[in-house]
Formats: C-alpha cells, structure tokens, sequence
C-alpha cells in the first residue's frame, strides 16, 4: 500500500488531502502532519475515507525523523511554510523518504526566492537513491510543465516566455491574502527581475503593468510584472529563452493596502522591538489579516493562469497560449477550499501521483520542467485543472 505523509494543514495541505483521499488506489494511506493537530483534525473530519493525524513542528529534524520512522511512508509532500523546506528535505534522507514541495526554501530573515540552497541537496538525494521534487504546486508547478509542454510539442526551439497569473476572484474584503500572507507579501514587495538576454534584470516592484483580456470571458485585469521563483529554473533548464518574464493581477484596492502598509512598516521581516518583546512586523500583521483557509465560502469569480510561448517550429515563428481557468465556488463545493489553494493543491497530489506510480520517480534533485509533462498535463484534465492552448493569440504583450 502506497503512504504519504503531508506535511502542513492549512490551505494547500487541506486540498492535498481531499485529492489524495479521492484516490484510494493511488495513495493508499494518508498521514496529515502539521504544527497544530486540531488543523489536522478538522481536515481529517471533511475527507470520505479515514485518515492518520500526526503533530509535528517541522522546524526540528529529530522530532521529523522519529515521525518519519514511525509511520514510514513513501513520500513526504510538504506543503507546510518555505522555512521548512531544508528540514523536511534532511529528515527525508535521515529516514530514507522521497520527498515533495510547492515552494522554494526561504530563510526566516532575507526574502530570495531562490532554489541555490536546494540545488545543493542534488548529490545527497542522488547518493541515497531518493527523489526531491521542487515547486509543484501551480505557479511554480503547472507553469514549469505547461513551458516544458509547449516546447516539446509545440515548438523546436522557444524565444520568450510570459506567465500570466490572473486571480479574477472577490472575497468581499478590502485587503486580504489568498495565500499564507508573509510569504505573499513578501514576493509582492521584493524588486522585480526578470529574464533579458542571458541576464536577470533587477527594476522597483510593480513599476510595469499592462491590462490583459482573459479568455472565456473571464475578464480584463491589470497584470504587473514581478519575480516569480520557477523564472530561475526555467531560464537554467531552457537556455534557448530570451526573455521570460511573469506577470500577476492585482486590484487597486489590493495594492493601496499593501503601500499603506509597507509605508507605515508592518510589512517588515525583520524584527522590532515592542514593550520589551522582539516582534516581527509582518508576522504580526498575518495574525490581524483573514486566515486564507476561511476565503473559500466567500469568494467568487476565477482564476486565469497559463503561459505565453514564442519560438520557431520548423523555421516559422510562432507563439502559443496555453492556460486553465478555475471556478472559486466551484472548488469549494468540491473541497471546501478557493481557487488559489485548490490550484496548488492539485498539482502537488499530480505530481506526488507521479512519483508513487514511478512516471517520474528517479534520484536527485529536480525541478517539474524537467520531466516528462505528458502524464501531469493528462492527469490535470482528469482531476480537476482542465486546459486549453491556443495557437497565435489575438493578443499582444509588453
Ligand atoms: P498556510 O499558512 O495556510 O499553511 C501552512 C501550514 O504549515 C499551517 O498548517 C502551519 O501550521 C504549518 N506549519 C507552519 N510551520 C510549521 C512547522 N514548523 N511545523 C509544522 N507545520 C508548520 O499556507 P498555505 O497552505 O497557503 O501554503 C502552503 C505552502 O504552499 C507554502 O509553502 C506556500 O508558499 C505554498 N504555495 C505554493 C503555491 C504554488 O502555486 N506553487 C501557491 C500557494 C502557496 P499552523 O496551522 O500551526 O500555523
């Protein structure tokens, strides 16, 4: 019998474990770890089969390792918080267990998004005959696959990429969060880089946008180029690119908060002192601010994600749009969860599916794009994310 453990129950984790659960022959056993055990509980309550709950603080090896023997399972998909990832990642080799992710590493102090720290585990995994899969979630995650589709079938050789990320979904609130909101708020406050010539090319946050018309009626939204993580894999994995740049949508409403809020400091990661206590501000701030978890019976509207390819294909230039649209109510009448965490969660049980049924199973380290996207792309039309490609677009970007 095949058994995961997932660690982390907030949005994602709660997702992964209504899909994991959906498929009995696939993931056999389910174990739900996480830092607060009612969390666990409370998901474990909703799934249609029953299923193990564990507390864990994913901080401490030691703590990871004796779970990790304990219950043995085959693959540990972590979708607790970035900070977690390098221990997960060294309880994983302590107890022989592949493992799985949706986001890069982060140190607690500095926001990188950057996968050097990762990378460096390559010979480790390779030595123990294990697997880590990085950034499976949507974005990264489905739009590494979604490139590395087009480039297979659709192009000999690929110029630029642009992934476009539109959340045309209201919560009713003036400012909130669809994911956990530090790491949000931090990838929306970094600078901008995007990919120009064989060169990252640093500009002020949020200093581009453009409006971009959704297909299916789905809407016009302004989009704003920011860095995005899968940019650096897949500039490193797809040298023929030119340029690669990603863009997300966002309200005004949205983005007045988020400068109020950098202006006044509480968007800050490093710590400050209040009455004799070290706080940080931007922790502070995700405990006033809507838990994610709760958006999903108040949101409406959809998601729009997917990626604009240009390239050559048998000496004819060309460029391509392949993209899935997602329903908010849709997804919590499905799982109790909205668009954004339903996205992630998908693809991480795909991609977990992936490795357990041996498509993609193979030591070391490794970024999606560099396996074989056939199998993923068919199981995201059968579990959920359904897409569509469109040849030369009657639109043109920045
Ligand atoms: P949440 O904040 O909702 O959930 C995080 C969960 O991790 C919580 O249950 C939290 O526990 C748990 N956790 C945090 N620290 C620890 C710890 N030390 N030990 C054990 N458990 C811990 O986040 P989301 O579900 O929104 O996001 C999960 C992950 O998915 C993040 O890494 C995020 O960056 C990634 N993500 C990826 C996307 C993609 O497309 N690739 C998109 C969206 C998210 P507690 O409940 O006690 O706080």
């Amino acid at each position: 019998m095949n058994k995961v453990m997932i660690i982390g129950a907030g949005g994602v984790g709660a997702v992964v474990a209504h899909k994991c659960a959906q498929l009995p022959e696939v993931f056999g056993e389910i174990v739900l770890a996480s830092r607060t055990l009612a969390k666990c509980e409370a998901i474990a309550a909703q799934l249609p089969r029953s299923i193990k709950t564990a507390c864990v603080d994913a901080d401490n090896v030691p703590e990871l390792v004796a779970l990790l023997r304990a219950e043995q399972p085959l693959l540990v998909i972590n979708v607790a918080l970035p900070y977690q990832d390098l221990t997960i990642m060294d309880a994983c080799l302590e107890a022989g267990v592949h493992y799985m992710d949706t986001a890069n590493y982060e140190p607690l102090d500095t926001a990188k998004f950057e996968y050097h720290w990762q990378w460096a585990y390559r010979e480790k995994f390779e030595q123990a005959g294990l697997m880590a899969l990085l950034g499976c979630g949507f974005d990264p995650g489905a739009t590494n696959i979604f490139t590395a589709y087009l480039a297979k079938h659709y192009f000999d050789e690929i110029h630029t990429l642009d992934i476009i990320d539109v959340n045309g979904g209201d919560h009713g609130y003036p400012f909130a969060t669809n994911f956990n909101p530090e790491i949000n708020i931090r990838e929306v406050t970094a600078e901008c880089r995007h990919w120009e010539d064989g060169a990252f090319v640093t500009t002020p946050a949020m200093s581009l946008k453009q409006s971009f018309t959704c297909p299916e009626g789905v809407g016009s939204y302004n989009i704003y180029r920011m860095y995005h993580e899968e940019l650096e894999s897949l500039t490193a994995n797809f040298p023929t690119l030119r340029r690669a740049q990603f863009w997300m949508s966002f309200g005004d409403s949205y983005l007045k908060h988020l400068e109020v809020l950098g202006n006044v400091g509480m968007t800050g990661i490093a710590p400050v002192e209040f009455n004799g206590q070290q706080i940080v501000p931007i922790q502070f701030l995700r405990a006033l601010l809507p838990d994610p978890a709760s958006l999903g019976p108040r949101t409406v509207g959809k998601t729009c994600i997917g990626c604009v390819v240009s390239g050559v294909k048998d000496g004819q230039q060309k460029t391509v749009y392949l993209y899935n649209i997602k329903d908010h109510q849709e997804c919590y009448a499905e799982v109790q969860s909205q668009a954004i965490s339903y996205t992630t969660g998908v693809p991480a049980m795909i991609g977990a599916k992936m490795v357990l049924q041996g498509h993609w199973l193979k030591p070391g380290v490794w970024n999606v794009e560099q396996l074989d996207p056939d199998p993923f792309m068919a199981d995201l039309n059968a579990y959920g994310l359904p897409w569509t490609v469109v040849e030369n677009p009657d639109f043109t970007l920045v």
